[in-house]
């Protein structure tokens, strides 16, 4: 026997149930976006490096050592996608979608990413991710809240229960700079007692040790300087407003002096969600506002707010009776048995379906006890038996058979 072929570490088979569920869930989302006029984008998997090499920014952990890098077979370098939203910027860019008079542009986006991760529960090497992407010259309140308030309630729509937001803003690249100085001072003199990722953060991005989850470090991390005294009188205002409006909206969400998020490009409001019910299992998704990302990749300057949540994880922390829920009804209708065994089942299914009806056809190797069984685990409602007497339709739930020509068939289920 050949050596068997395994699936690569730190991926996910979707099968079964569970693929019914992955393409609910999918559907579920994206009817979400769509409520807030969020229209599909399909991106390749891969980009130019490039794209995502200088866009994360020189010190995030994306950048360093968590791409898969595509062996180079021409002069260009590409990376498997680690998230959206540099895709998303870059489409907008090449089709200068930009220079539309309906603003603000609004996408949304589905599919698998690829990080080269240690993997654990909840934390795999291709996952996917669903989220959007809002583009204006200027970011303003109601584009923030809709984009928040989309990431809540599509999380919520699909748990079927609560989700709790943790907040945080990050202010312009001024403030930024001024609060990273003061972390350097912070740390400088501990950054020994630290693991090496933190040596290394504390030189290319200090907001990273926030992010840190070493225990140690984070209880360092704790009495780090805060965020919010590096504001400017604008940010702070601006983000008092959007608090302010988050209560009026009745949302659930803590503030967060520590959640300064991966990415380099962030400017002012940053979130994070988890599962009201498991608070300890990590973030299900996490999104921010961004002011610099469109002109570093050679676009005009616009400013972006999206947010990502992990579909896995969010598939995890579901009960099995939401599963349950939203894979139902995915049974097929009919199965056709072929006693003749003439290929004429493949006929009859066909004029079947042409009328929207789900045809499976048993192999003509099975027993007829053996097809039924299968008629069963299936959870077909009707079998066709095409015999050398003619044509029987079976009702499983009224357990009732009966002799029925072509015609009177296709008349049945039409008329359903
Ligand atoms: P990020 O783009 O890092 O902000 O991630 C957005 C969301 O994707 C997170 O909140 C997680 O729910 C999910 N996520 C991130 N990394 C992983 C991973 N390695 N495996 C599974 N889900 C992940």
């Amino acid at each position: 026997m050949a050596e068997q072929i395994k699936r690569p570490r730190g991926t996910t088979d979707w099968y079964g149930k569970e693929g019914v569920l992955l393409e609910e869930v999918k559907d579920l989302f994206l009817h979400e976006a769509s409520l807030y006029g969020a229209s599909y984008v399909e991106l390749p998997v891969f980009e130019e490096s490039h794209l995502f090499h200088r866009t994360v920014g020189e010190s995030s952990d994306i950048v360093r050592k968590e791409t898969f890098d595509l062996v180079s077979k021409g002069d260009k370098d590409y990376t498997l996608r680690p998230e959206f939203t540099a895709g998303v910027n870059r489409l907008i860019i090449e089709n200068k979608l930009y220079a539309s008079p309906d603003l603000p542009l609004r996408y949304s986006y589905f599919g698998p990413v690829f990080r080269y991760e240690r993997p654990q529960s909840g934390r795999l090497r291709q996952f996917y991710q669903y989220g959007v992407e809002f583009l204006d010259n200027k970011i303003d309140i109601d584009t923030t809240l809709d984009a928040f308030l989309l990431s809540i309630r599509s999380t919520k729509k699909a748990l079927n229960r609560d989700c709790r937001a943790k907040i945080n803003y990050l202010g312009s690249f001024e403030s930024r700079e001024n609060y990273k100085k003061a972390l350097r001072g912070y740390f400088e003199p501990i950054i020994d007692t630290m693991c090496d990722d933190c040596k290394n953060r504390l030189q290319t991005n200090p907001l990273r040790i926030l992010d840190c989850k070493v225990p140690e470090d984070q209880e360092i991390a704790k009495g780090a300087p805060r965020v919010r005294d590096y504001l400017s009188e604008d940010d702070r205002k601006d983000f008092e407003n959007i608090c302010r409006k988050l209560d009026e909206n009745g949302i659930d969400y803590e503030i967060d002096d520590g959640l300064v998020r991966g990415l380099d490009y962030y400017t002012g409001l940053v979130w994070e969600i988890y599962d009201a019910t498991n608070p300890s299992f990590p973030a299900l998704g996490g999104g921010g506002k961004y002011s610099s990302l469109m002109r570093q990749i050679g676009g005009p300057d616009f400013e972006g707010i999206g947010f990502s949540l992990g579909v896995d994880r969010i598939i995890l922390c579901m009960s099995q009776e939401r599963k349950d829920e939203l894979t139902q009804g995915h049974s097929v209708d009919v199965m056709i048995i072929d006693q003749k065994k003439d290929g004429d089942a493949a006929r009859i299914g066909e004029k079947l379906r042409n009328l929207d009806v789900s045809v499976t056809i048993a192999s003509l190797a099975k027993a007829m006890g053996g097809a039924f069984k299968m008629a069963d685990r299936l959870g077909a409602k009707y079998v066709i038996i095409s015999g050398e007497d003619g044509l029987q339709l079976k009702d499983l739930a009224q357990r009732e058979q009966k002799s029925v020509t072509e015609e009177e068939l296709i008349e049945f289920f039409g008329s359903k």
